[in-house]
């Protein structure tokens, strides 16, 4: 390893939002005194105790917080080798851990005395969630979708517009999930006074992506806990997917520092990692450019367009990554690998049958990752994968694939 490694992977990012040299605020002079304002109002939530209790409370009685850590002792059996654990965060109200993101940033948003929250969202989960706790608050929502998304995520919209949220589709560049964040950010300067702009991943400019780490970090603090009370010891290997990056990030962050816990984040590898780009693999198939406030590593072409990026889960199609996992990549802190739409659908299927348990797509893939690597490894070695959202708005998606006609 390097020598000018930190002595902890914790400490980041420094004074300019950077993870060595991934991340920063790389956005407009009229979007900075918004940027500045919030990671001031932050700073001083982060350590205020009556914000976190705040957080507890509705951890606790509206979203359902903590989600079990739970041993899949089927799937354990049928693969033949490590144990393995499953993080249900899928129990969470809205189905997703989205929502712990979400709650942070809204009671900062009141705080802050903000009536009117923006958001952008892809497949639509992060815009439900928004929509969701504006709606427990009495606050404005605004979520701007791209078009392209509007018509392929018809029930999420309809979900939105049932909790009152008001649902822009977007018809720049490409209509999608990229184009989306850019509109919520030109939204954001226009209406600096009242509007707060709530990011769904770890990426954005600082401080979004550490502000979004440390509320998903909720995440990897129970799992910690838990599987002391449960094995008296830290897990050997932790596995998430990686859209984003946030439910990632949320398990990994509080294992950075335990040496012996070995990390793994799973992009989507579509159709196969190759130059028919028909992948979201930021991280072992892209290169590092600049994307909505910072740098990271993204999928792009030859002169430096960035693409759109393909994989049969909606979720996971996002062509950046959060900067954090770049400089985890980098620094060799974290382990990335692929894996493809087909492997994804195998575990899918695999988990409803031997668990009772119909996965998200996205976790599916973190899934997907965990068949291949168990049946190596020793009964006493012990895997947490993040079990990050369920798979009911999936179903439509997964019988077209098997060829199940649904009749509707
Ligand atoms: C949105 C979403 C993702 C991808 O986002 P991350 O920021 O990478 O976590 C993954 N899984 C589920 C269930 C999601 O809803």
């Amino acid at each position: 390893m390097p020598e000018d490694l930190p002595n902890s992977y914790m400490t980041g990012p420094d004074e300019a939002g950077r993870f060595g040299i991934f991340g920063g605020r790389f956005v407009s002079e009229t979007l900075m005194p918004l940027i500045l304002e919030l990671e001031e109002r932050y700073e001083f939530a982060k350590t205020d105790p009556s914000f976190w209790a705040e957080m507890q409370d509705l951890w606790t009685h509206y979203v359902g917080r903590p989600s079990p850590l739970y041993h899949a002792e089927r799937l354990t059996q049928h693969l033949g080798g490590a144990k393995i654990y499953m993080k249900r965060d899928e129990l969470n109200h809205t189905g997703a851990h989205k929502i712990n993101n979400v709650l942070g940033q809204i009671i900062l948003a009141r705080r802050m005395g903000k009536t009117r929250i923006i958001a952008e969202t892809g497949a639509g989960q992060h815009g439900v969630a928004t929509a969701t706790v504006c709606a427990k608050f009495g606050l404005k929502c605004v979520v701007y979708m791209g078009a392209h998304d509007v018509e392929r995520q018809a029930p999420n919209v309809f979900r939105m517009k049932l909790l009152g949220a008001e649902v822009i589709p977007v018809t720049s560049g490409r209509g999608t999930l990229k184009d989306a964040m850019n509109d919520a950010l030109r939204d954001w300067v226009t209406n600096v006074r009242d509007t707060f702009y709530c990011i769904g991943t770890v990426a954005g400019p600082h401080p979004y992506p550490a502000m979004v780490r440390d509320f998903q970090s909720i995440i990897g603090k129970e799992a910690k806990a838990q599987m002391q009370e449960r094995e008296g010891r830290l897990p050997d290997t932790i596995i998430a997917a990686i859209g984003g990056g946030s439910n990632a990030m949320g398990l990994f962050f509080p294992f950075l520092d335990d040496p012996s816990v070995n990390i793994i984040g799973v992009e989507a590898g579509g159709k196969g990692v190759d130059d028919r780009m028909e992948h979201c693999a930021s991280l072992t198939g892209g290169r590092p450019g600049v994307l909505h406030g910072n740098r990271t590593y993204l999928l792009q072409d030859a002169d430096g367009q960035i693409l759109e990026g393909y994989s049969i889960s909606a979720g996971l199609d996002y062509p950046g990554i959060g900067p954090e996992h770049s400089w985890l990549h980098e620094v060799g802190r974290a382990t990335y690998v692929s894996i493809t739409d087909a492997e994804a659908l195998e575990a899918f299927q695999l988990c409803c049958q031997l668990e009772g348990i119909i996965p998200a797509l996205e976790p599916a893939h973190a899934l997907a990752h965990v068949m291949k690597i168990a049946p190596a490894l020793p009964a006493d070695h012990l895997i947490v994968m993040n079990m990050c959202g369920r798979g009911d708005k999936d179903i439509f998606t997964v019988a077209r694939h098997l060829g199940f006609d649904m009749k509707i």
